[in-house]
């Protein structure tokens, strides 16, 4: 793991993350708050998010899951040979990302169209 890396995947993961507590979670949306998002004594990345409890533990477990990665490459989570996550919190996430992937892909394709 490497200091860009962590932030272009905690990045995604909120972006992921957000999208899905917006549309599943309205209403439970909270003041916002910053995670440092640093690996090791790199100069922290300041990330701000508002998120539902259960989603910012969704935020934080993950973090904490690829601050933690051992590959130096990290693969794909999903390719991953040993993956970390505990099973449950797993699906959870992967129920997130498909919701929100799928969402996101289909903003892309609308903007394709619309010109
Ligand atoms: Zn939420």
């Amino acid at each position: 793991m490497t200091q860009k890396k962590l932030v272009e995947d905690t990045v995604t993961l909120h972006r992921f993350i957000a999208l899905y507590c917006e549309q599943k979670h309205d209403g439970q949306l909270k003041s916002a708050k910053v995670l440092h998002v640093s690996f090791e004594n790199a100069i922290p990345y300041e990330l701000s998010y508002h998120l539902c409890e259960a989603c910012e533990n969704t935020l934080l477990y993950s973090y904490e899951r690829l601050q933690n990665c051992p590959h130096v490459e990290k693969p794909s989570c999903r390719k991953c040979p040993n993956p970390c996550y505990e099973k449950s919190m797993w699906k959870k996430i992967a129920g997130i990302m498909m919701y929100s992937g799928m969402r996101l892909g289909l903003t892309k394709i609308r903007k394709l169209f619309s010109k």
